[in-house]
């Protein structure tokens, strides 16, 4: 029996869900003419009560096209220094859009708008790139899957609109944060400019992602997405497994967090690690004893067919899943006691 363990991404379609896909009625998107993709992208701007949205083939690509759409070359962007659009987009920040990120020293992906404020107060002088976006990411991906405190984004969103800051939310993992906190999309969509969520993380689709936004923002992303490559053709069997998702795999998430959370309780325990991060979502990251390389610790768990990695810094990082059975925890917490 595998036990992948490295990411929330390693889902195969359900049966239901392919059963969905399967059934899909399509067209050509490029044309509009793809009733399936038109149901999901008006399924989400509903849900959040968003003018638009627009279907994508990654997560990347739909924060690529979020930070280009609010940006000229030369400008700059706020960020926490763990943010996946400065960390694992590939620079992409700098090569589509031109522009510089300026990082916060945050608290596990997580900054306030104090911090926030500080950064941007009194730099307008013809030495600092302009300031035109905040971008921050719920749950955080580096940060442990730590979901942000609303009150906090409230604040941030003034500083925000009070310094003509354009705010985007990285919401790859949004669905988790909803579902731990009793936050509703809405409450979302109230605040930010655009929202990227991926329907391939904890929702279980193979691919696809959807930028949310205002109209006006959603005709430039439409542009952004045909130049980046990424309008695509009867691509509403990929949109039904997103619908299908939505439909079936959200209120789940909150079992993925509880076996986070068992995970969690057996590594406090173990002699061989150091410390586990707080626990919120479906997110586990440790660290072992100095005495143990985490390079080992992780290929003595790859012999044993279970799968994780590596963070950097000391750091391994399980993610639980809608793959990761009853069965294959009972099999992963026997495994952690007898290390
Ligand atoms: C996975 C992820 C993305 C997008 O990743 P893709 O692999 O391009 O879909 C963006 N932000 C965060 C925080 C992520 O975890």
């Amino acid at each position: 029996m595998e036990i992948n363990l490295i990411s929330d991404t390693v889902t195969k379609p359900t049966k239901g869900m392919l059963q969905a896909m399967m059934n899909a009625e399509v067209g050509d998107d490029v044309f509009k003419a793809d009733p399936t993709v038109n149901k999901l992208q008006n399924k989400l701007a509903d849900m959040f009560g968003i003018e638009d949205a627009l279907f994508f083939p990654s997560g990347t690509m739909a924060n690529q096209t979020a930070i280009k759409l609010h940006t000229q070359p030369g400008d700059r962007l706020f960020c926490d220094k763990y943010a996946h659009v400065y960390n694992y987009e590939g620079g992409g920040a700098a090569f589509n859009a031109g522009v510089t990120c300026r990082l916060i020293d945050g608290d596990r992906g997580m900054f306030t708008a104090e911090q926030l404020a500080y950064e941007v107060a009194g730099r307008s002088d013809i030495h600092v790139p302009y300031s035109r976006l905040v971008c921050i990411e719920n749950t955080t991906n580096k940060g442990g899957g730590a979901c942000w405190d609303f009150e906090e984004l409230k604040k941030i969103q003034k500083v925000s609109k009070e310094n003509n800051l354009a705010f985007h939310l990285d919401g790859a993992r949004l669905f988790n944060a909803l579902v731990e906190k009793g936050e509703t999309p809405k409450q979302y969509g109230a605040l930010f400019d655009t929202i990227s969520i991926c329907l391939s993380k904890g929702l279980g689709a193979p691919i696809g992602s959807v930028l949310l936004g205002s109209k006006e923002n959603i005709a430039k992303a439409l542009r952004i997405r045909k130049l980046l490559g990424g309008a695509m053709r009867q691509v509403g069997y990929l949109a039904a497994a997103g619908i299908y998702a939505l439909d079936n795999h959200v209120e789940r998430l909150a079992e993925d967090h509880k076996k986070a959370k068992e995970i969690g309780e057996v590594l406090e325990q173990s002699s061989f690690v150091k410390k586990v991060e707080p626990i919120e979502t479906n997110i586990v990251i440790f660290y072992v004893n100095d005495n143990l390389d985490p390079m080992d610790f992780i290929k003595s768990m790859e012999e044993k067919n279970i799968w994780m990695i590596s963070m950097g810094e000391g750091k391994v990082r399980i993610v639980t899943h809608l793959d990761y059975t009853n069965e294959m925890h009972e099999r992963l917490l026997t495994e952690l006691k007898n290390f």
